[in-house]
């Protein structure tokens, strides 16, 4: 087996720090970076989330999963039935397409919702794999009704009202208009509303007033509907409180370990671990400069490591200059700038002998979270995940 030496040395570096349950991941012969995705951290989050509507409540709101963009860049293949085992059943993704992938990995008893809705021409295709489609519009109403008149059945929907983002959603005066007392399955057509939902502004900033207004105006909304499940909180919102929760919770970022709380402590587990191997190494002289245009010069002789990482795969370009990385937990500057393929490390001040190609750092782990690489890239966690590219090697911790 090549590279057994190296395995060696590493297990010894490593071994003196602790870090010894870590080698079998450490070492691969590619020189791809591995993405470790902890599906039992993600299964921890969806059921702490739930347990905020209170277990022992017996009108306590249902805990669904917002899937979307493949799981927010984790792999959906792998995300879906992980949650679905762990019980959840209501399910949320953005496309007709994610539904219908979402519905080859998952028992047909979950409900799956599509955010969008149908666009002109999905209908069929929205029907076929049993999606329910979020009705934002009296257009996307329309056609899901014609549907269900050309087929002569009733077709469930969620029907999203426009409470503030002024972006998928009826509008107050088109919902008047569809008052639930006439919504009658003769003059809509056939469609069944399931569920009532709006989408919250800035949920992750409680102290901001348009969250208690988005809440004021989904209360009108509601009571057009008497007895319909209604759905308001994203993963922030359900941090707002009860008042906020309804019948169904909606997080997605959460999930994935982002922070749902501005400038609180996070209570979600961290879910990803980013780890790049040094490619190369060498010293250079004070007055040399490093990377694309030279934007970082050597003030004393240094030592760089080259790892194989970079904007391709969704670490972002403005991480140049600004992000820390860690060897065994010690942390070392990125320098330079973030290339394609690689970036740079001032090393000099980690042990020389570690320094070798195939020693792995750690990009993005449990000290150095999403929140705070997005923090350095100057970009919200939501990018840093779904920035995420497809070179990595996935590896997927089982619940
Ligand atoms: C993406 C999305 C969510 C999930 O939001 P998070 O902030 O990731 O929890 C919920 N509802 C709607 C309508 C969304 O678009």
């Amino acid at each position: 087996m090549p590279g057994v030496e190296a395995v060696a040395s590493i297990l010894f570096v490593i071994g003196t720090n602790g870090f010894a349950t870590l080698i079998p991941m450490l070492i691969e012969h590619s020189t791809a970076a591995t993405l470790t995705v902890d599906l039992g951290a993600i299964v921890q989050n969806w059921r702490l989330l739930g347990a905020q509507a209170g277990s022992s409540h017996p009108s306590a709101a249902v805990c669904a999963a917002v899937v979307k963009a493949d799981a927010y860049g984790l792999g959906v293949a792998e995300v879906g039935p992980a949650l679905y085992e762990a019980g959840c059943r209501d399910f949320f993704v953005a496309l007709v397409a994610e539904g219908a992938q979402l519905r080859t990995l998952i028992p047909r008893d979950a409900t799956v919702y599509v955010l969008h809705g149908p666009q002109p021409g999905a209908e069929i295709d929205c029907a076929q794999h049993a999606l329910i489609p979020v009705l934002n519009s009296p257009d996307q109403l329309q056609r899901w009704s014609s549907l269900a008149n050309t087929r002569g059945e009733h077709l469930p929907a969620a029907l999203q009202v426009d409470t503030g983002m002024r972006r998928l959603g009826f509008e107050a005066r088109d919902f008047e208009a569809l008052d639930g007392d006439s919504f009658t399955l003769a003059t809509l057509g056939g469609i069944k509303p399931v569920l009532l939902m709006s989408h919250l502004v800035s949920a992750e900033d409680p102290a901001n007033p348009i969250n208690r207004i988005q809440l004021e105006q989904f209360e009108i909304a509601r009571k057009r509907w008497p007895g319909l499940r209604c759905s308001l909180a994203n993963s922030s919102g359900i941090f707002l409180g009860r008042g906020w929760h309804f019948d169904l919770l909606r997080p997605g970022a959460a999930l994935y370990g982002v922070a749902p709380v501005t400038n609180k402590p996070n209570p979600m587990r961290p879910v990803i671990r980013l780890q790049a191997p040094i490619i190369q190494i060498r010293e250079i002289a004070p007055g040399d400069g490093v990377g694309y245009n030279h934007t970082w010069c050597a003030g004393r002789p240094t030592r760089i490591a080259t790892l194989s990482v970079g904007y391709a795969d969704g670490y972002l370009r403005s991480l140049s200059n600004r992000a820390t990385v860690r060897f065994m937990g010690q942390p070392a500057p990125l320098i330079g700038r973030v290339s394609m393929d690689t970036v740079t490390i001032d090393v000099t001040e980690l042990p020389e002998n570690a320094m070798i190609p195939g020693a792995q750092f750690d990009l993005i782990d449990s000290v150095h979270d999403i929140n705070q690489v997005a923090i350095d890239a100057g970009t919200n966690a939501y990018e840093i995940l779904t920035s995420l590219g497809p070179r990595y090697r996935r590896r997927y911790l089982a619940p």
